[in-house]
């Protein structure tokens, strides 16, 4: 599927390959400034890369590299996000972060956590006795022996965000090609002519977000590459609704030299995830779940939180970040050649995005235009309202997670329609519940059928 929103039918001012969560931020923040800019991504859809499948916290960089580009962009990211998200419509579940030390090593290294913290200019951090810890968290196994409060870390819709930065874009008259693979390119010393599955598209510069593929897709066009993408696997386990209200804090752990060990936390959707591990692969395009590590992160999880234990199970999901061979961003900006690669955002990218797209804008000399048209996204989030709530919404169509008929006529009728089950999923919950879309799927797939295709 090929497709071009009419505003700008090219040359462009700047081409933004991959529709990942750092590509809709980047060609927002473009589009805001007055750019004519285009978004190219290959699969049908935006979000099927390494922006499907994350823990979706929004951090606060307290234990980033201190005086790191990374930090600097995720706290940047951050406070845009914090800025903007009304206006847009995104939730924001002010959990706060602890960081749990469960042994005499463990308890030892919060110290030093607490240092880089404050390093880092998270200065609310606060340590947390065995007893006080307990209190804010009944639910953890009693065997804890203190911890570290970060309130700032709070969990966000991780889909949500992009598709309203996305939106945004498009009511700045950004152009989206979805189902457009970038093969090559050439630059004349003036503008890029992309070569793409669906035919050429010029550009007087490009953005590559390309994520997993960044390596390959500089490769493609500049002939080398920079960094070598060297994917990295995490694992996660959903458990169902009655499972959040065992936990209100995302439980952290303190990282040691064998282990990154497991977070647990609420969704935004109602759920309590737990994951993610950190499994390095070949493979860029599939990240499978196995049995054996799905039950050693159920087992931590119920050590940790005892109250999990015989809770059922939602969903399993993997995600693949783009780690490089080297733990840093890898930011390549070639001004002679209009150039500017984000690549190598691992494991922050969902909170940096929003600061990745303002360093890109900086660096291509492109200043924020301050007048904005909001693209507010309908919520999602289960601690707001939802459509269900309001009257008129005509029928529900997913019932485990409650989603109507009017929600996703709505997700058609959008800006950026939906052309699969993940996207249509990504947009209105449809089929994420505890059936998995066993009762809905057959009517979700006819209407996808009718909207998307018919
Ligand atoms: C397990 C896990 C947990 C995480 N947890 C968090 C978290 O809690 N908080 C946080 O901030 N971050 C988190 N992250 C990190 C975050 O998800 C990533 O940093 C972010 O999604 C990277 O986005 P991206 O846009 O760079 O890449 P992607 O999402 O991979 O987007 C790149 C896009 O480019 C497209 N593309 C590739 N090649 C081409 C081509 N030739 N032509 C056209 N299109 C192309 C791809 O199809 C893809 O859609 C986590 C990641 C993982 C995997």
């Amino acid at each position: 599927m090929t497709e071009a929103t009419p505003s700008h039918a090219g040359p462009f001012d700047v081409a933004v390959i991959g529709g990942g969560v750092v590509g809709c931020a980047t060609a927002r923040r473009f589009a805001l400034s007055g750019a004519r800019v285009v978004l190219i991504e290959k699969a049908a859809d935006i979000l099927e890369g390494a922006s499907k499948g994350n823990s979706a916290l929004l951090h606060t960089g307290f234990d980033a590299p201190t005086g790191s580009v990374e930090l600097a962009l995720m706290q940047r990211g951050r406070d845009e996000y914090l800025a903007i998200r009304e206006s847009l419509n995104l939730p924001l579940l002010e959990t706060g972060g602890m960081v749990v030390a469960w042994s005499e090593e463990e308890e030892a290294k919060l110290d030093a956590i607490e240092a880089q913290a404050r390093a880092n200019g998270v200065h609310d951090v606060r340590r947390l006795g065995a007893a006080e810890a307990l209190a804010r968290e009944p639910g953890l196994a009693p065997t804890l022996r203190a911890a570290l409060l970060v309130p700032g870390e709070h969990v966000i819709d991780a889909w949500s965000a992009p598709l309203a930065y996305l939106f945004q874009a498009i009511a700045h008259g950004a152009a989206v090609r979805r189902g457009t693979e970038v093969l090559g390119g050439r630059f004349d010393g003036a503008r890029w002519r992309l070569e793409t599955s669906a035919g050429a598209i010029e550009a007087t510069s490009v953005i590559n977000c390309a994520g997993l593929y960044g390596d390959h897709v500089e490769r493609l066009c500049l002939g080398d590459a920079s960094f070598e993408i060297r994917p990295r696997k995490g694992q996660f386990v959903v458990f169902d609704k009655p499972a959040a209200k065992l936990l209100r804090t995302i439980i952290l752990p303190v990282p040691t030299e064998r282990t990154k060990g497991v977070v647990l936390c609420r969704t935004i959707w109602g759920n309590l995830l737990v994951g993610p591990t950190a499994e390095e692969q070949q493979e860029r395009d599939r990240a499978t779940v196995e049995q054996a590590t799905l039950e050693a992160l159920i087992a931590r999880a119920v050590e940790i939180l005892p109250g999990l234990a015989g809770m059922p199970v939602n969903a399993v999901y993997a995600g693949l970040r783009s780690a490089t061979e080297q733990k840093h961003y890898r930011l390549r900006h070639e001004p002679e050649r209009h150039w500017l690669s984000l690549g190598g955002i691992r494991s922050t990218g969902l909170t940096a995005a929003l600061g990745l797209a303002a360093y890109a804008a900086e660096r291509l000399g492109f200043a924020q235009d301050a007048a904005q048209h909001a693209a507010p996204v309908p919520n999602l989030a289960e601690h707001e309202e939802r459509d269900w709530q309001r009257p008129g919404y005509d029928a529900i169509v997913c019932h485990c997670e409650l989603v109507t008929r009017r929600e996703i006529a709505a997700a058609f009728d959008g800006p950026l329609p939906p052309t699969t089950l993940g996207g249509l999923k990504r947009r209105t919950r449809a089929t994420m519940g505890r059936c998995q879309g066993f009762y809905c799927g057959a009517q979700v797939r006819q209407i996808l059928a009718e909207r998307a295709h018919g």
